[in-house]
């Protein structure tokens, strides 16, 4: 069984989590409410000076974790793969920028294509992007996403596949984010995790939970203990396997966004310590 949490020393909020708030709301009341980490969302850096954000983020004691995110690789269209290659060096220098260690890559997929020609052309755009990876020192994480968005959002929708494209681009610069959202149903999860783990790809671990009925398939996910997902028990097998980094509140939901989202903030602080 997982342990349980003791203090929010390893957690992290993604910004879309509070999606109503501006990076500098989001930096001050995280920061308020005793939480250090945080994964940024591009939407909130957009207009802004980065270097006034990365000084925010030092001067309220925040660690980043992540900048969301890059990606969207295939398409049928060459300047589309060359656009999508742009956006990522432009991903990669604002997570430099603010003190970010990673991105997070929503790999893609092009549904007027097959998804093994999406993957070869997610492989050929991360491959692409290891050198100013490398220069920049930001590591790229492939999140696998649910096989609802294989048509459309990407094209590697298991943890199997993506440590199949990690091992074979094998690079220092290039892992996985594991969110339990994505991969909760999957018989083969711990498995895989512990593979992730062990060829040191296992870069970043996302929280939320699957709501049951789910209404929309972007913008409904729950809070952890909400929905039907064994968060506990992915976290201890994420542990098990030798991760320690953070574990990420990412929720999209129409319903907590209308919310006081401070009141929210509080209830998953509370779902965090007892339900994650
Ligand atoms: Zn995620």
């Amino acid at each position: 069984m997982a342990s349980q949490i003791k203090d929010f020393s390893k957690l992290c909020v993604h910004t879309l989590t509070t999606k109503p708030w501006n990076i500098e709301q989001c930096v001050k009341n995280y920061s308020a409410a005793g939480i250090h980490g945080i994964t940024v969302w591009r939407n909130v850096l957009e207009n802004q000076n980065l270097t006034e954000v990365k000084t925010l983020l030092d001067d309220y004691g925040m660690t980043v974790v992540s900048v969301a995110r890059g990606g969207f690789f295939p398409s049928v269209e060459k300047e589309k793969r060359e656009a999508a290659i742009h956006d990522n060096l432009w991903a990669i220098e604002q997570a430099a920028a603010i003190g970010a260690p990673s991105i997070v890559l929503v790999c893609g997929a092009d549904g007027h294509q097959s998804l093994e020609k999406s993957r070869e052309q997610i492989a050929e755009g991360i491959i692409r992007l290891i050198p100013a990876a490398k220069r920049a020192g930001v590591k790229l994480s492939i999140e696998p996403l649910h096989p609802m968005y294989a048509g459309d959002r990407s094209a590697i929708n298991t943890l199997k596949q993506a440590n199949n494209m990690a091992e074979m681009i094998n690079s220092e610069w290039v892992g996985i984010a594991v969110d339990v959202y994505h991969l909760w149903w999957d018989e083969t999860l711990q498995s895989e995790i512990k593979r992730c783990a062990t060829n040191n790809h296992l870069f970043a671990f996302h929280v939320c939970d699957w709501n049951v009925p789910t209404t929309d398939f972007l913008n409904d996910r729950g809070l952890m203990g909400d929905g039907c997902i064994n968060v506990p028990e992915i976290r201890g097998w994420v542990e098990a396997a030798g991760f320690s980094g953070y574990n990420e509140v990412e929720i999209f939901s129409d319903k907590y966004w209308a919310t006081d989202q401070n009141e929210y903030l509080e209830k998953i602080k509370e779902a965090y310590m007892t339900r994650t």
